[in-house]
């Protein structure tokens, strides 16, 4: 089933207690194109990036079978930029920089044959993108999930509300849902949060895994793999909704069953993630190496409780 990705193609750089990058390929739709394309081959891209952009990393995209006609490339102009410096514990971190460069009148325009998609990923991306995207399909989605962080929070938040109507799944970290929902509970947080539009939450908590709330009060936890290394999380997160999603799409369910398998792929890609810098790690992930990371899960959860 068609699969459309919306989200940054950008720059970042990173900085861990561990090392530095300098300027790398990232972006919220770039690893979810990446991940997405492991597991499902009806895949297109709406995106934009300036004439300095990594040409390179597109073709790998197409080579991955990711369909990139709804890529921009805006001449003389610069792609987003985003600058992150990770604190000791990996799992928080600071945006240093921002530049919104061609993502700052961005004007997501879909291919024709992209406009009936039955699946949506609204990647990470301002808010009115967002909807302008949805507003320009001809026909409604099977399901439509959405990444967001708490930049569009601080800078537009009744824009990211108006979306969230749309919305059946929001992806997001606990952070994050705190601050959208003013509430430190989780649960009441995914109470708030699901009553602003999206049936179905999922927070994601970094190295303590994610939590699924479904739509008639059902909740999965699942856990995330214990890794020896974490080199850089950036990326993580849209790692694990393009598992989520591209899934979800090859498999053309939307059920909390499938939803449940869904997080455990999410979770198994985004270790993989974050094991090198950037997108190198997910980049070169083989359906072997997913296999294995599956199994991992497998053994990992596979316990009996008795009564
Ligand atoms: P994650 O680590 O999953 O939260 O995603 C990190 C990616 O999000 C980076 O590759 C950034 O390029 C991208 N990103 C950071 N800030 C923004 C933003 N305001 N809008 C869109 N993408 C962003």
């Amino acid at each position: 089933m068609s699969l459309l990705v919306i989200g940054s193609v950008a720059f970042d750089a990173i900085d861990t207690p561990f090392g530095s990058t300098g300027k790398i390929v990232g972006g919220a739709a770039s690893f979810i194109s990446l991940a997405t394309s492991l597991l499902h081959n009806q895949v297109g891209l709406v995106a934009v990036v300036g004439d300095d952009f990594d040409f390179d990393f597109i073709k790998l995209l197409n080579d991955r079978g990711v369909d990139t006609t709804g890529l921009q490339v805006k001449k003389g102009e610069k792609s987003f930029f985003w600058h992150g410096k990770y604190h000791m514990d990996m799992n928080s971190r600071d945006t240093l920089v921002t530049e919104l460069n061609v993502l700052g009148d961005f004007d997501p325009i879909v291919p024709q044959n992209w406009k009936n998609p039955e699946f949506v990923m609204l990647g990470n991306l301002s808010p009115q993108v967002q909807l302008t995207t949805l507003d320009r399909l001809e026909s409604k989605p099977k399901l439509v999930v959405m990444d967001t962080m708490n930049f569009w929070m601080d800078i537009a938040l009744d824009e990211l509300k108006t979306v969230l109507k749309k919305v059946d799944v929001l992806t997001i970290n606990d952070e994050e849902a705190r601050q959208l929902s003013g509430e430190y509970s989780l649960v009441k947080a995914a109470r708030v949060i699901r009553a602003m539009g999206p049936h179905t939450l999922i927070i994601k908590k970094g190295e303590h895994g994610a939590l699924l709330f479904g739509n008639e009060g059902q909740v999965f936890f699942c856990p995330a793999l214990p890794l020896e290394e974490v080199f850089d999380p950036t990326g993580a997160g849209d790692t694990f909704a393009g598992g989520f999603i591209g899934y979800l799409a090859s498999v053309g369910r939307t059920d909390f069953e499938a939803m449940k398998t869904a997080v455990i792929y999410g979770s198994a890609m985004a270790s993989c993630c974050v094991e090198q810098f950037g997108t190198t790690k997910i980049a070169s992930m083989t359906k072997a190496d997913l296999a294995e990371r599956l199994n991992q899960f497998r053994s990992m959860m596979g316990y009996e409780l008795e009564a």
